[in-house]
């Protein structure tokens, strides 16, 4: 089957093969026929190595499609289902799943999906980014990290939801929780950022500053919801004018560079909140002096796939979208065939794009 592939990590394209193949179903397992799959900032991630992933590996990990089998035990799901790909899935036994009402943040599918592999070339392994692989035609997947949808439901909104929307959304709504009348500025307006903007509309903020270096990204947010949308040099006399120099009460980072992760934090009032939703990198580092952490009295915080349990929060994000709340048609700003992905991700890289969405 046809399937993109990153060969060595560090390759700035990868091939389009026809010559991928994907060996049995297991027990637990289904199969997916993937027909539309979003192309995100963490699959770059993964191919210039921020994102540690073995190599050669199918990239893409936004996916959504139809379930085309089911192994032996899987009750959830069924052939013919619609379902989203859940790039990080709920074993929904452990102490995180169970205990600690923090699904997010359970790792027994994701590692454990990541040592299968399930794809391979000419009797090669080939691994899947961060356990999924979503720019095949079809992948396998524990069937924890599939989660059924309404069928009527477009596969590219769906997509969609299956990262940057959830994570994003879910940023603001679930680990930030946005109050109403509050000011917000989001820090880069990629497709992470703009789903921030989004969920800060959703909750009620009065103020959404975007900060962004790029022209067209600016005007991007300002159609989702942004009262205003600066560079970073004018981001100080936004922040006086709106809030006499206090700061913002949520600040959110969705570019994953220490430099913008200390701006937000210092854009953020004393008592506000900060959320670092952008991957930065293992080395490199971010400073505090003793005294403010303390002093500030903020909170300063990661966000991790929106702090969602995904298996009601997709569907609670597709609900917004079905109500107007959230617009997602706006988000894809391409629609291209697998083999026009390397244009996609030059797209990312450059900025130009909110989502490139691949359809088979
Ligand atoms: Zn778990
Ligand atoms: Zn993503």
């Amino acid at each position: 089957m046809r399937a993109a592939v990153l060969r060595n990590t560090g390759d700035d394209k990868v091939e389009i093969r026809d010559d991928i193949e994907l060996g049995p179903v297991g027990a637990g397992e289904v199969k997916v026929k993937i027909h539309a799959t979003g192309v995100c900032h963490s699959d770059v991630s993964g191919m210039n190595g921020t994102i540690p992933q073995p190599a050669p590996f199918v990239p893409g990990h936004e996916g959504a499609g139809v379930v085309s089998e089911v192994g032996e035990g899987v009750t959830g799901v069924a052939e013919g289902d619609h379902v989203i790909v859940a790039w990080s899935a709920p074993c929904g036994e452990c102490k995180f799943c169970v205990d600690r009402k923090q699904p997010n943040l359970c790792v027994n599918i994701q590692f454990g999906s990541m040592g299968k592999i399930h794809f391979s070339q000419d009797g090669n392994p080939v691994f899947g980014f961060a356990g999924c692989g979503t720019w095949a035609e079809e992948l396998i997947l524990p069937s924890q990290g599939v989660v059924k949808i309404d069928p009527e439901t477009p596969h590219e909104i769906a997509s969609l939801v299956g990262c940057g929307v959830m994570t994003g959304v879910g940023a603001a709504l679930n680990t930030a929780k946005v109050t109403p009348g509050s000011s917000v500025v989001v820090f880069g307006c990629g497709g992470v950022g703009i789903s921030a903007i989004q969920g800060a509309k959703v909750a009620g903020a009065s103020e959404i500053v975007a900060v962004d270096l790029v022209d067209s990204k600016l005007e991007d947010a300002q159609r989702f919801g942004a009262t205003h949308a600066v560079k970073p040099d004018d981001l100080e006399s936004a922040k006086q004018s709106i809030t006499g120099g206090d700061g913002f009460d949520f600040a959110f980072e969705a570019i994953g560079l220490p430099v913008t992760m200390r701006s937000a934090y210092d854009n953020t009032r004393r008592g506000g909140t900060t959320t670092v939703i952008g991957v930065g990198g293992m080395d490199q580092q971010l400073s505090f002096n003793a005294f403010e952490l303390f002093f500030d009295e903020k909170t300063l915080q990661g966000s991790y796939y929106g702090s969602a349990d995904v298996r009601s929060d997709f569907s609670r994000m597709l609900n917004l979208w079905k109500h107007g709340r959230l617009d997602l048609e706006g988000m894809i700003t391409r629609r291209i065939g697998i083999e026009d992905v390397n244009e996609a991700i030059a797209d990312l890289r450059a900025g130009t794009v909110i989502r490139s969405v691949i359809t088979f």
